[in-house]
């Protein structure tokens, strides 16, 4: 039978206040992987009311920043003694092959254990001011947040958000993505194994609208962080107007994977690929348009095509899978409707762009790993992130042309330069307008460094320093050091 979950809630599991759950289904198969509660808005007030009350009067606040650093080493210690159990249901929930999910449970663990590194170097300063006066800054946690994640990468999402806002002392309300809310639950159960006060963590699960939305705009909530699409981020960011919370978005990308003619043949192949095909082609980073020097252009394309068939589609935890499905039949029609849209336009299917065939695929959302060829920048398949497993090759000239279509876009999260000149790769990089750009290299992606996004890809940096950052307040402190009254009236 399958797992039936509830919620963490004010550190008690608690079902939906009206009864409802949703089927959790194992996009590979059909199969039904779990149920989970269908929260409404009023679970989420509840989970609020939770955090409010932990962070305005229970020990949190009074906790050591290195009994929080020890607590985050014990949960990071904690993910790794089940990382089988969480890669293998993370597989089953977002369809990933199980080497992709393997290395996100072991990130996610490192991920913790990063910010518990940090939580005991935040600190303040001390400024000279023109008064006779001790002034100095301290940094104290924001307070109560809430945190939306997306389906593609659960695990790591929920780490991402949980780690900085813990080690910086704040209290949390996590809403996983409704269709992959199992890994953020088994992390909840860990959390509830260690000793951190009731109310810290909370984990809801539910739809965006209703339950995220009450997120956004509850105004208890002093900071909503939130990764997934551009348009909800428009909506998030318009919802927190309510109280004006701080605000952290990690949107959408359309990302250029950029080759010059004297890029290594066999790298270039391999960095197009993965760029564009790793985790199904679901990734906010996708370089999903690959802008290729004109003489480099056929080769590539040529080394792409010969190499598309080890890209071995299959449910995930089958040995020697490296493509699964997509998270659901609706996000494999919206993907199919681009591949329409770009035969429409006039681009060239070279390979891909349909259902793959046989009995181990009927049942679940699979799709070829699709490229579309002598794509004109202008076309829709260009322009748009579809976040799914279709790349759009469009062949440049010059420098500069490819750094116009580079840059031509509304987003600006992720891009990569392909070059052995090192002049031209620094010229180039320092001219993309995006929060991360590769040399000779895709999709590396490190806990100690910023990731976020220019333009329409997101506001704030998660990650790094600056991931502790957002989950600061900054407080300015003086002290008179006169006895004397100032003698102004
Ligand atoms: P989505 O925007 O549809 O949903 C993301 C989350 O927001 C889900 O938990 C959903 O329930 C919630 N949500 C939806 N509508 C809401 C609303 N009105 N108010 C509050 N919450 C709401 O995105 P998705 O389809 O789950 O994920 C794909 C998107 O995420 C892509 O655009 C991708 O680029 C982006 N993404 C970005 C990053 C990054 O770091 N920049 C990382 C991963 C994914």
């Amino acid at each position: 039978m399958a797992k039936q979950y509830e919620m963490l809630v004010g550190g008690k599991w608690t079902k939906a206040r009206n009864g409802a759950t949703r089927d959790i289904l194992d996009p590979a198969s059909g199969e039904l992987v779990a149920k989970v509660p269908e929260s409404g808005r009023e679970d989420v007030v509840a989970a609020i009311e939770a955090a409010r009350a932990a962070f305005d009067h229970g020990p949190w606040r009074k906790t050591t920043a290195l009994d929080r650093s020890k607590l985050l080493l014990k949960l990071a210690d904690a993910i790794r003694g089940e990382a089988k159990m969480l890669a293998e249901l993370e597989t089953r929930n977002c369809g990933k092959p199980l080497a992709e999910a393997e290395f996100d449970v072991a990130d996610a663990a490192n991920c913790f254990e990063f910010y518990a590194g940090l939580a005991t170097k935040i600190h303040g300063e001390t400024m000279q001011v023109p008064a006779n006066s001790l002034s100095f800054v301290v940094r104290e946690p924001i307070g109560v947040c809430g945190q939306i994640i997306p389906w593609n990468y659960p695990l790591l999402m929920a780490a991402w958000k949980l780690a900085p806002a813990l080690a910086a002392g704040n209290c949390v309300i996590l809403k996983p993505s409704e269709l992959t809310p199992l890994t953020a639950l088994e992390l909840a159960r860990m959390v509830t194994q260690l000793e951190f006060p009731a109310g810290v963590v909370n984990v809801v699960t539910g739809p965006g609208a209703g339950a995220g939305e009450e997120l956004a705009s509850n105004m208890k909530v002093d900071k909503i962080a939130f990764t997934g699409g551009t348009v909800t981020g428009r909506k998030i960011m318009a919802a927190a107007t309510s109280n004006i919370k701080k605000v952290t978005l990690e949107l959408g990308g359309k990302n250029p994977n950029i080759f010059f003619a004297d890029a290594d043949l066999e790298a270039a192949v391999d960095g197009a690929l993965f760029g564009a095909f790793a985790n199904q082609g679901e990734v906010c980073s996708a370089g999903s348009k690959l802008l290729v020097e004109r003489s480099l252009h056929k080769p590539l394309v040529e080394g792409m095509l010969k190499k598309i068939p080890r890209i071995k589609l299959g449910h995930g935890l089958t040995a020697g899978t490296k493509m699964g499905p997509l998270v659901s039949s609706a996000h494999r029609e919206k993907v199919e409707a681009y591949i329409k849209i770009g035969q429409d336009e006039g681009a060239k299917l070279v390979c891909g762009g349909k259902r793959p065939a046989g009995k181990e695929f009927e049942r679940g959302n699979f799709l070829e790993p699709t490229i579309f060829d002598n794509v004109k920048p202008t076309m829709r398949i260009a322009r748009e992130e579809i976040f799914g497993p279709v790349l759009s090759v469009i062949p440049f000239d010059t420098e500069e042309e490819a750094i116009r279509i580079a840059n031509d876009t509304e987003y600006g999260l992720a891009a990569a330069v392909w070059t052995k000149n090192v002049n031209k790769a620094m010229r180039v990089m320092q001219q993309i307008r995006a929060g991360i750009v590769w040399l000779n290299t895709y999709h590396p992606t490190f806990n100690e460094m910023p990731w976020g996004g220019y333009k329409q890809s997101g506001i704030g940096r998660e990650l790094g320093l600056y991931g502790i950052e957002a989950y600061l307040e900054t407080k300015q402190m003086n002290l008179n050091l006169d006895e004397a009254p100032i003698g102004w009236y």
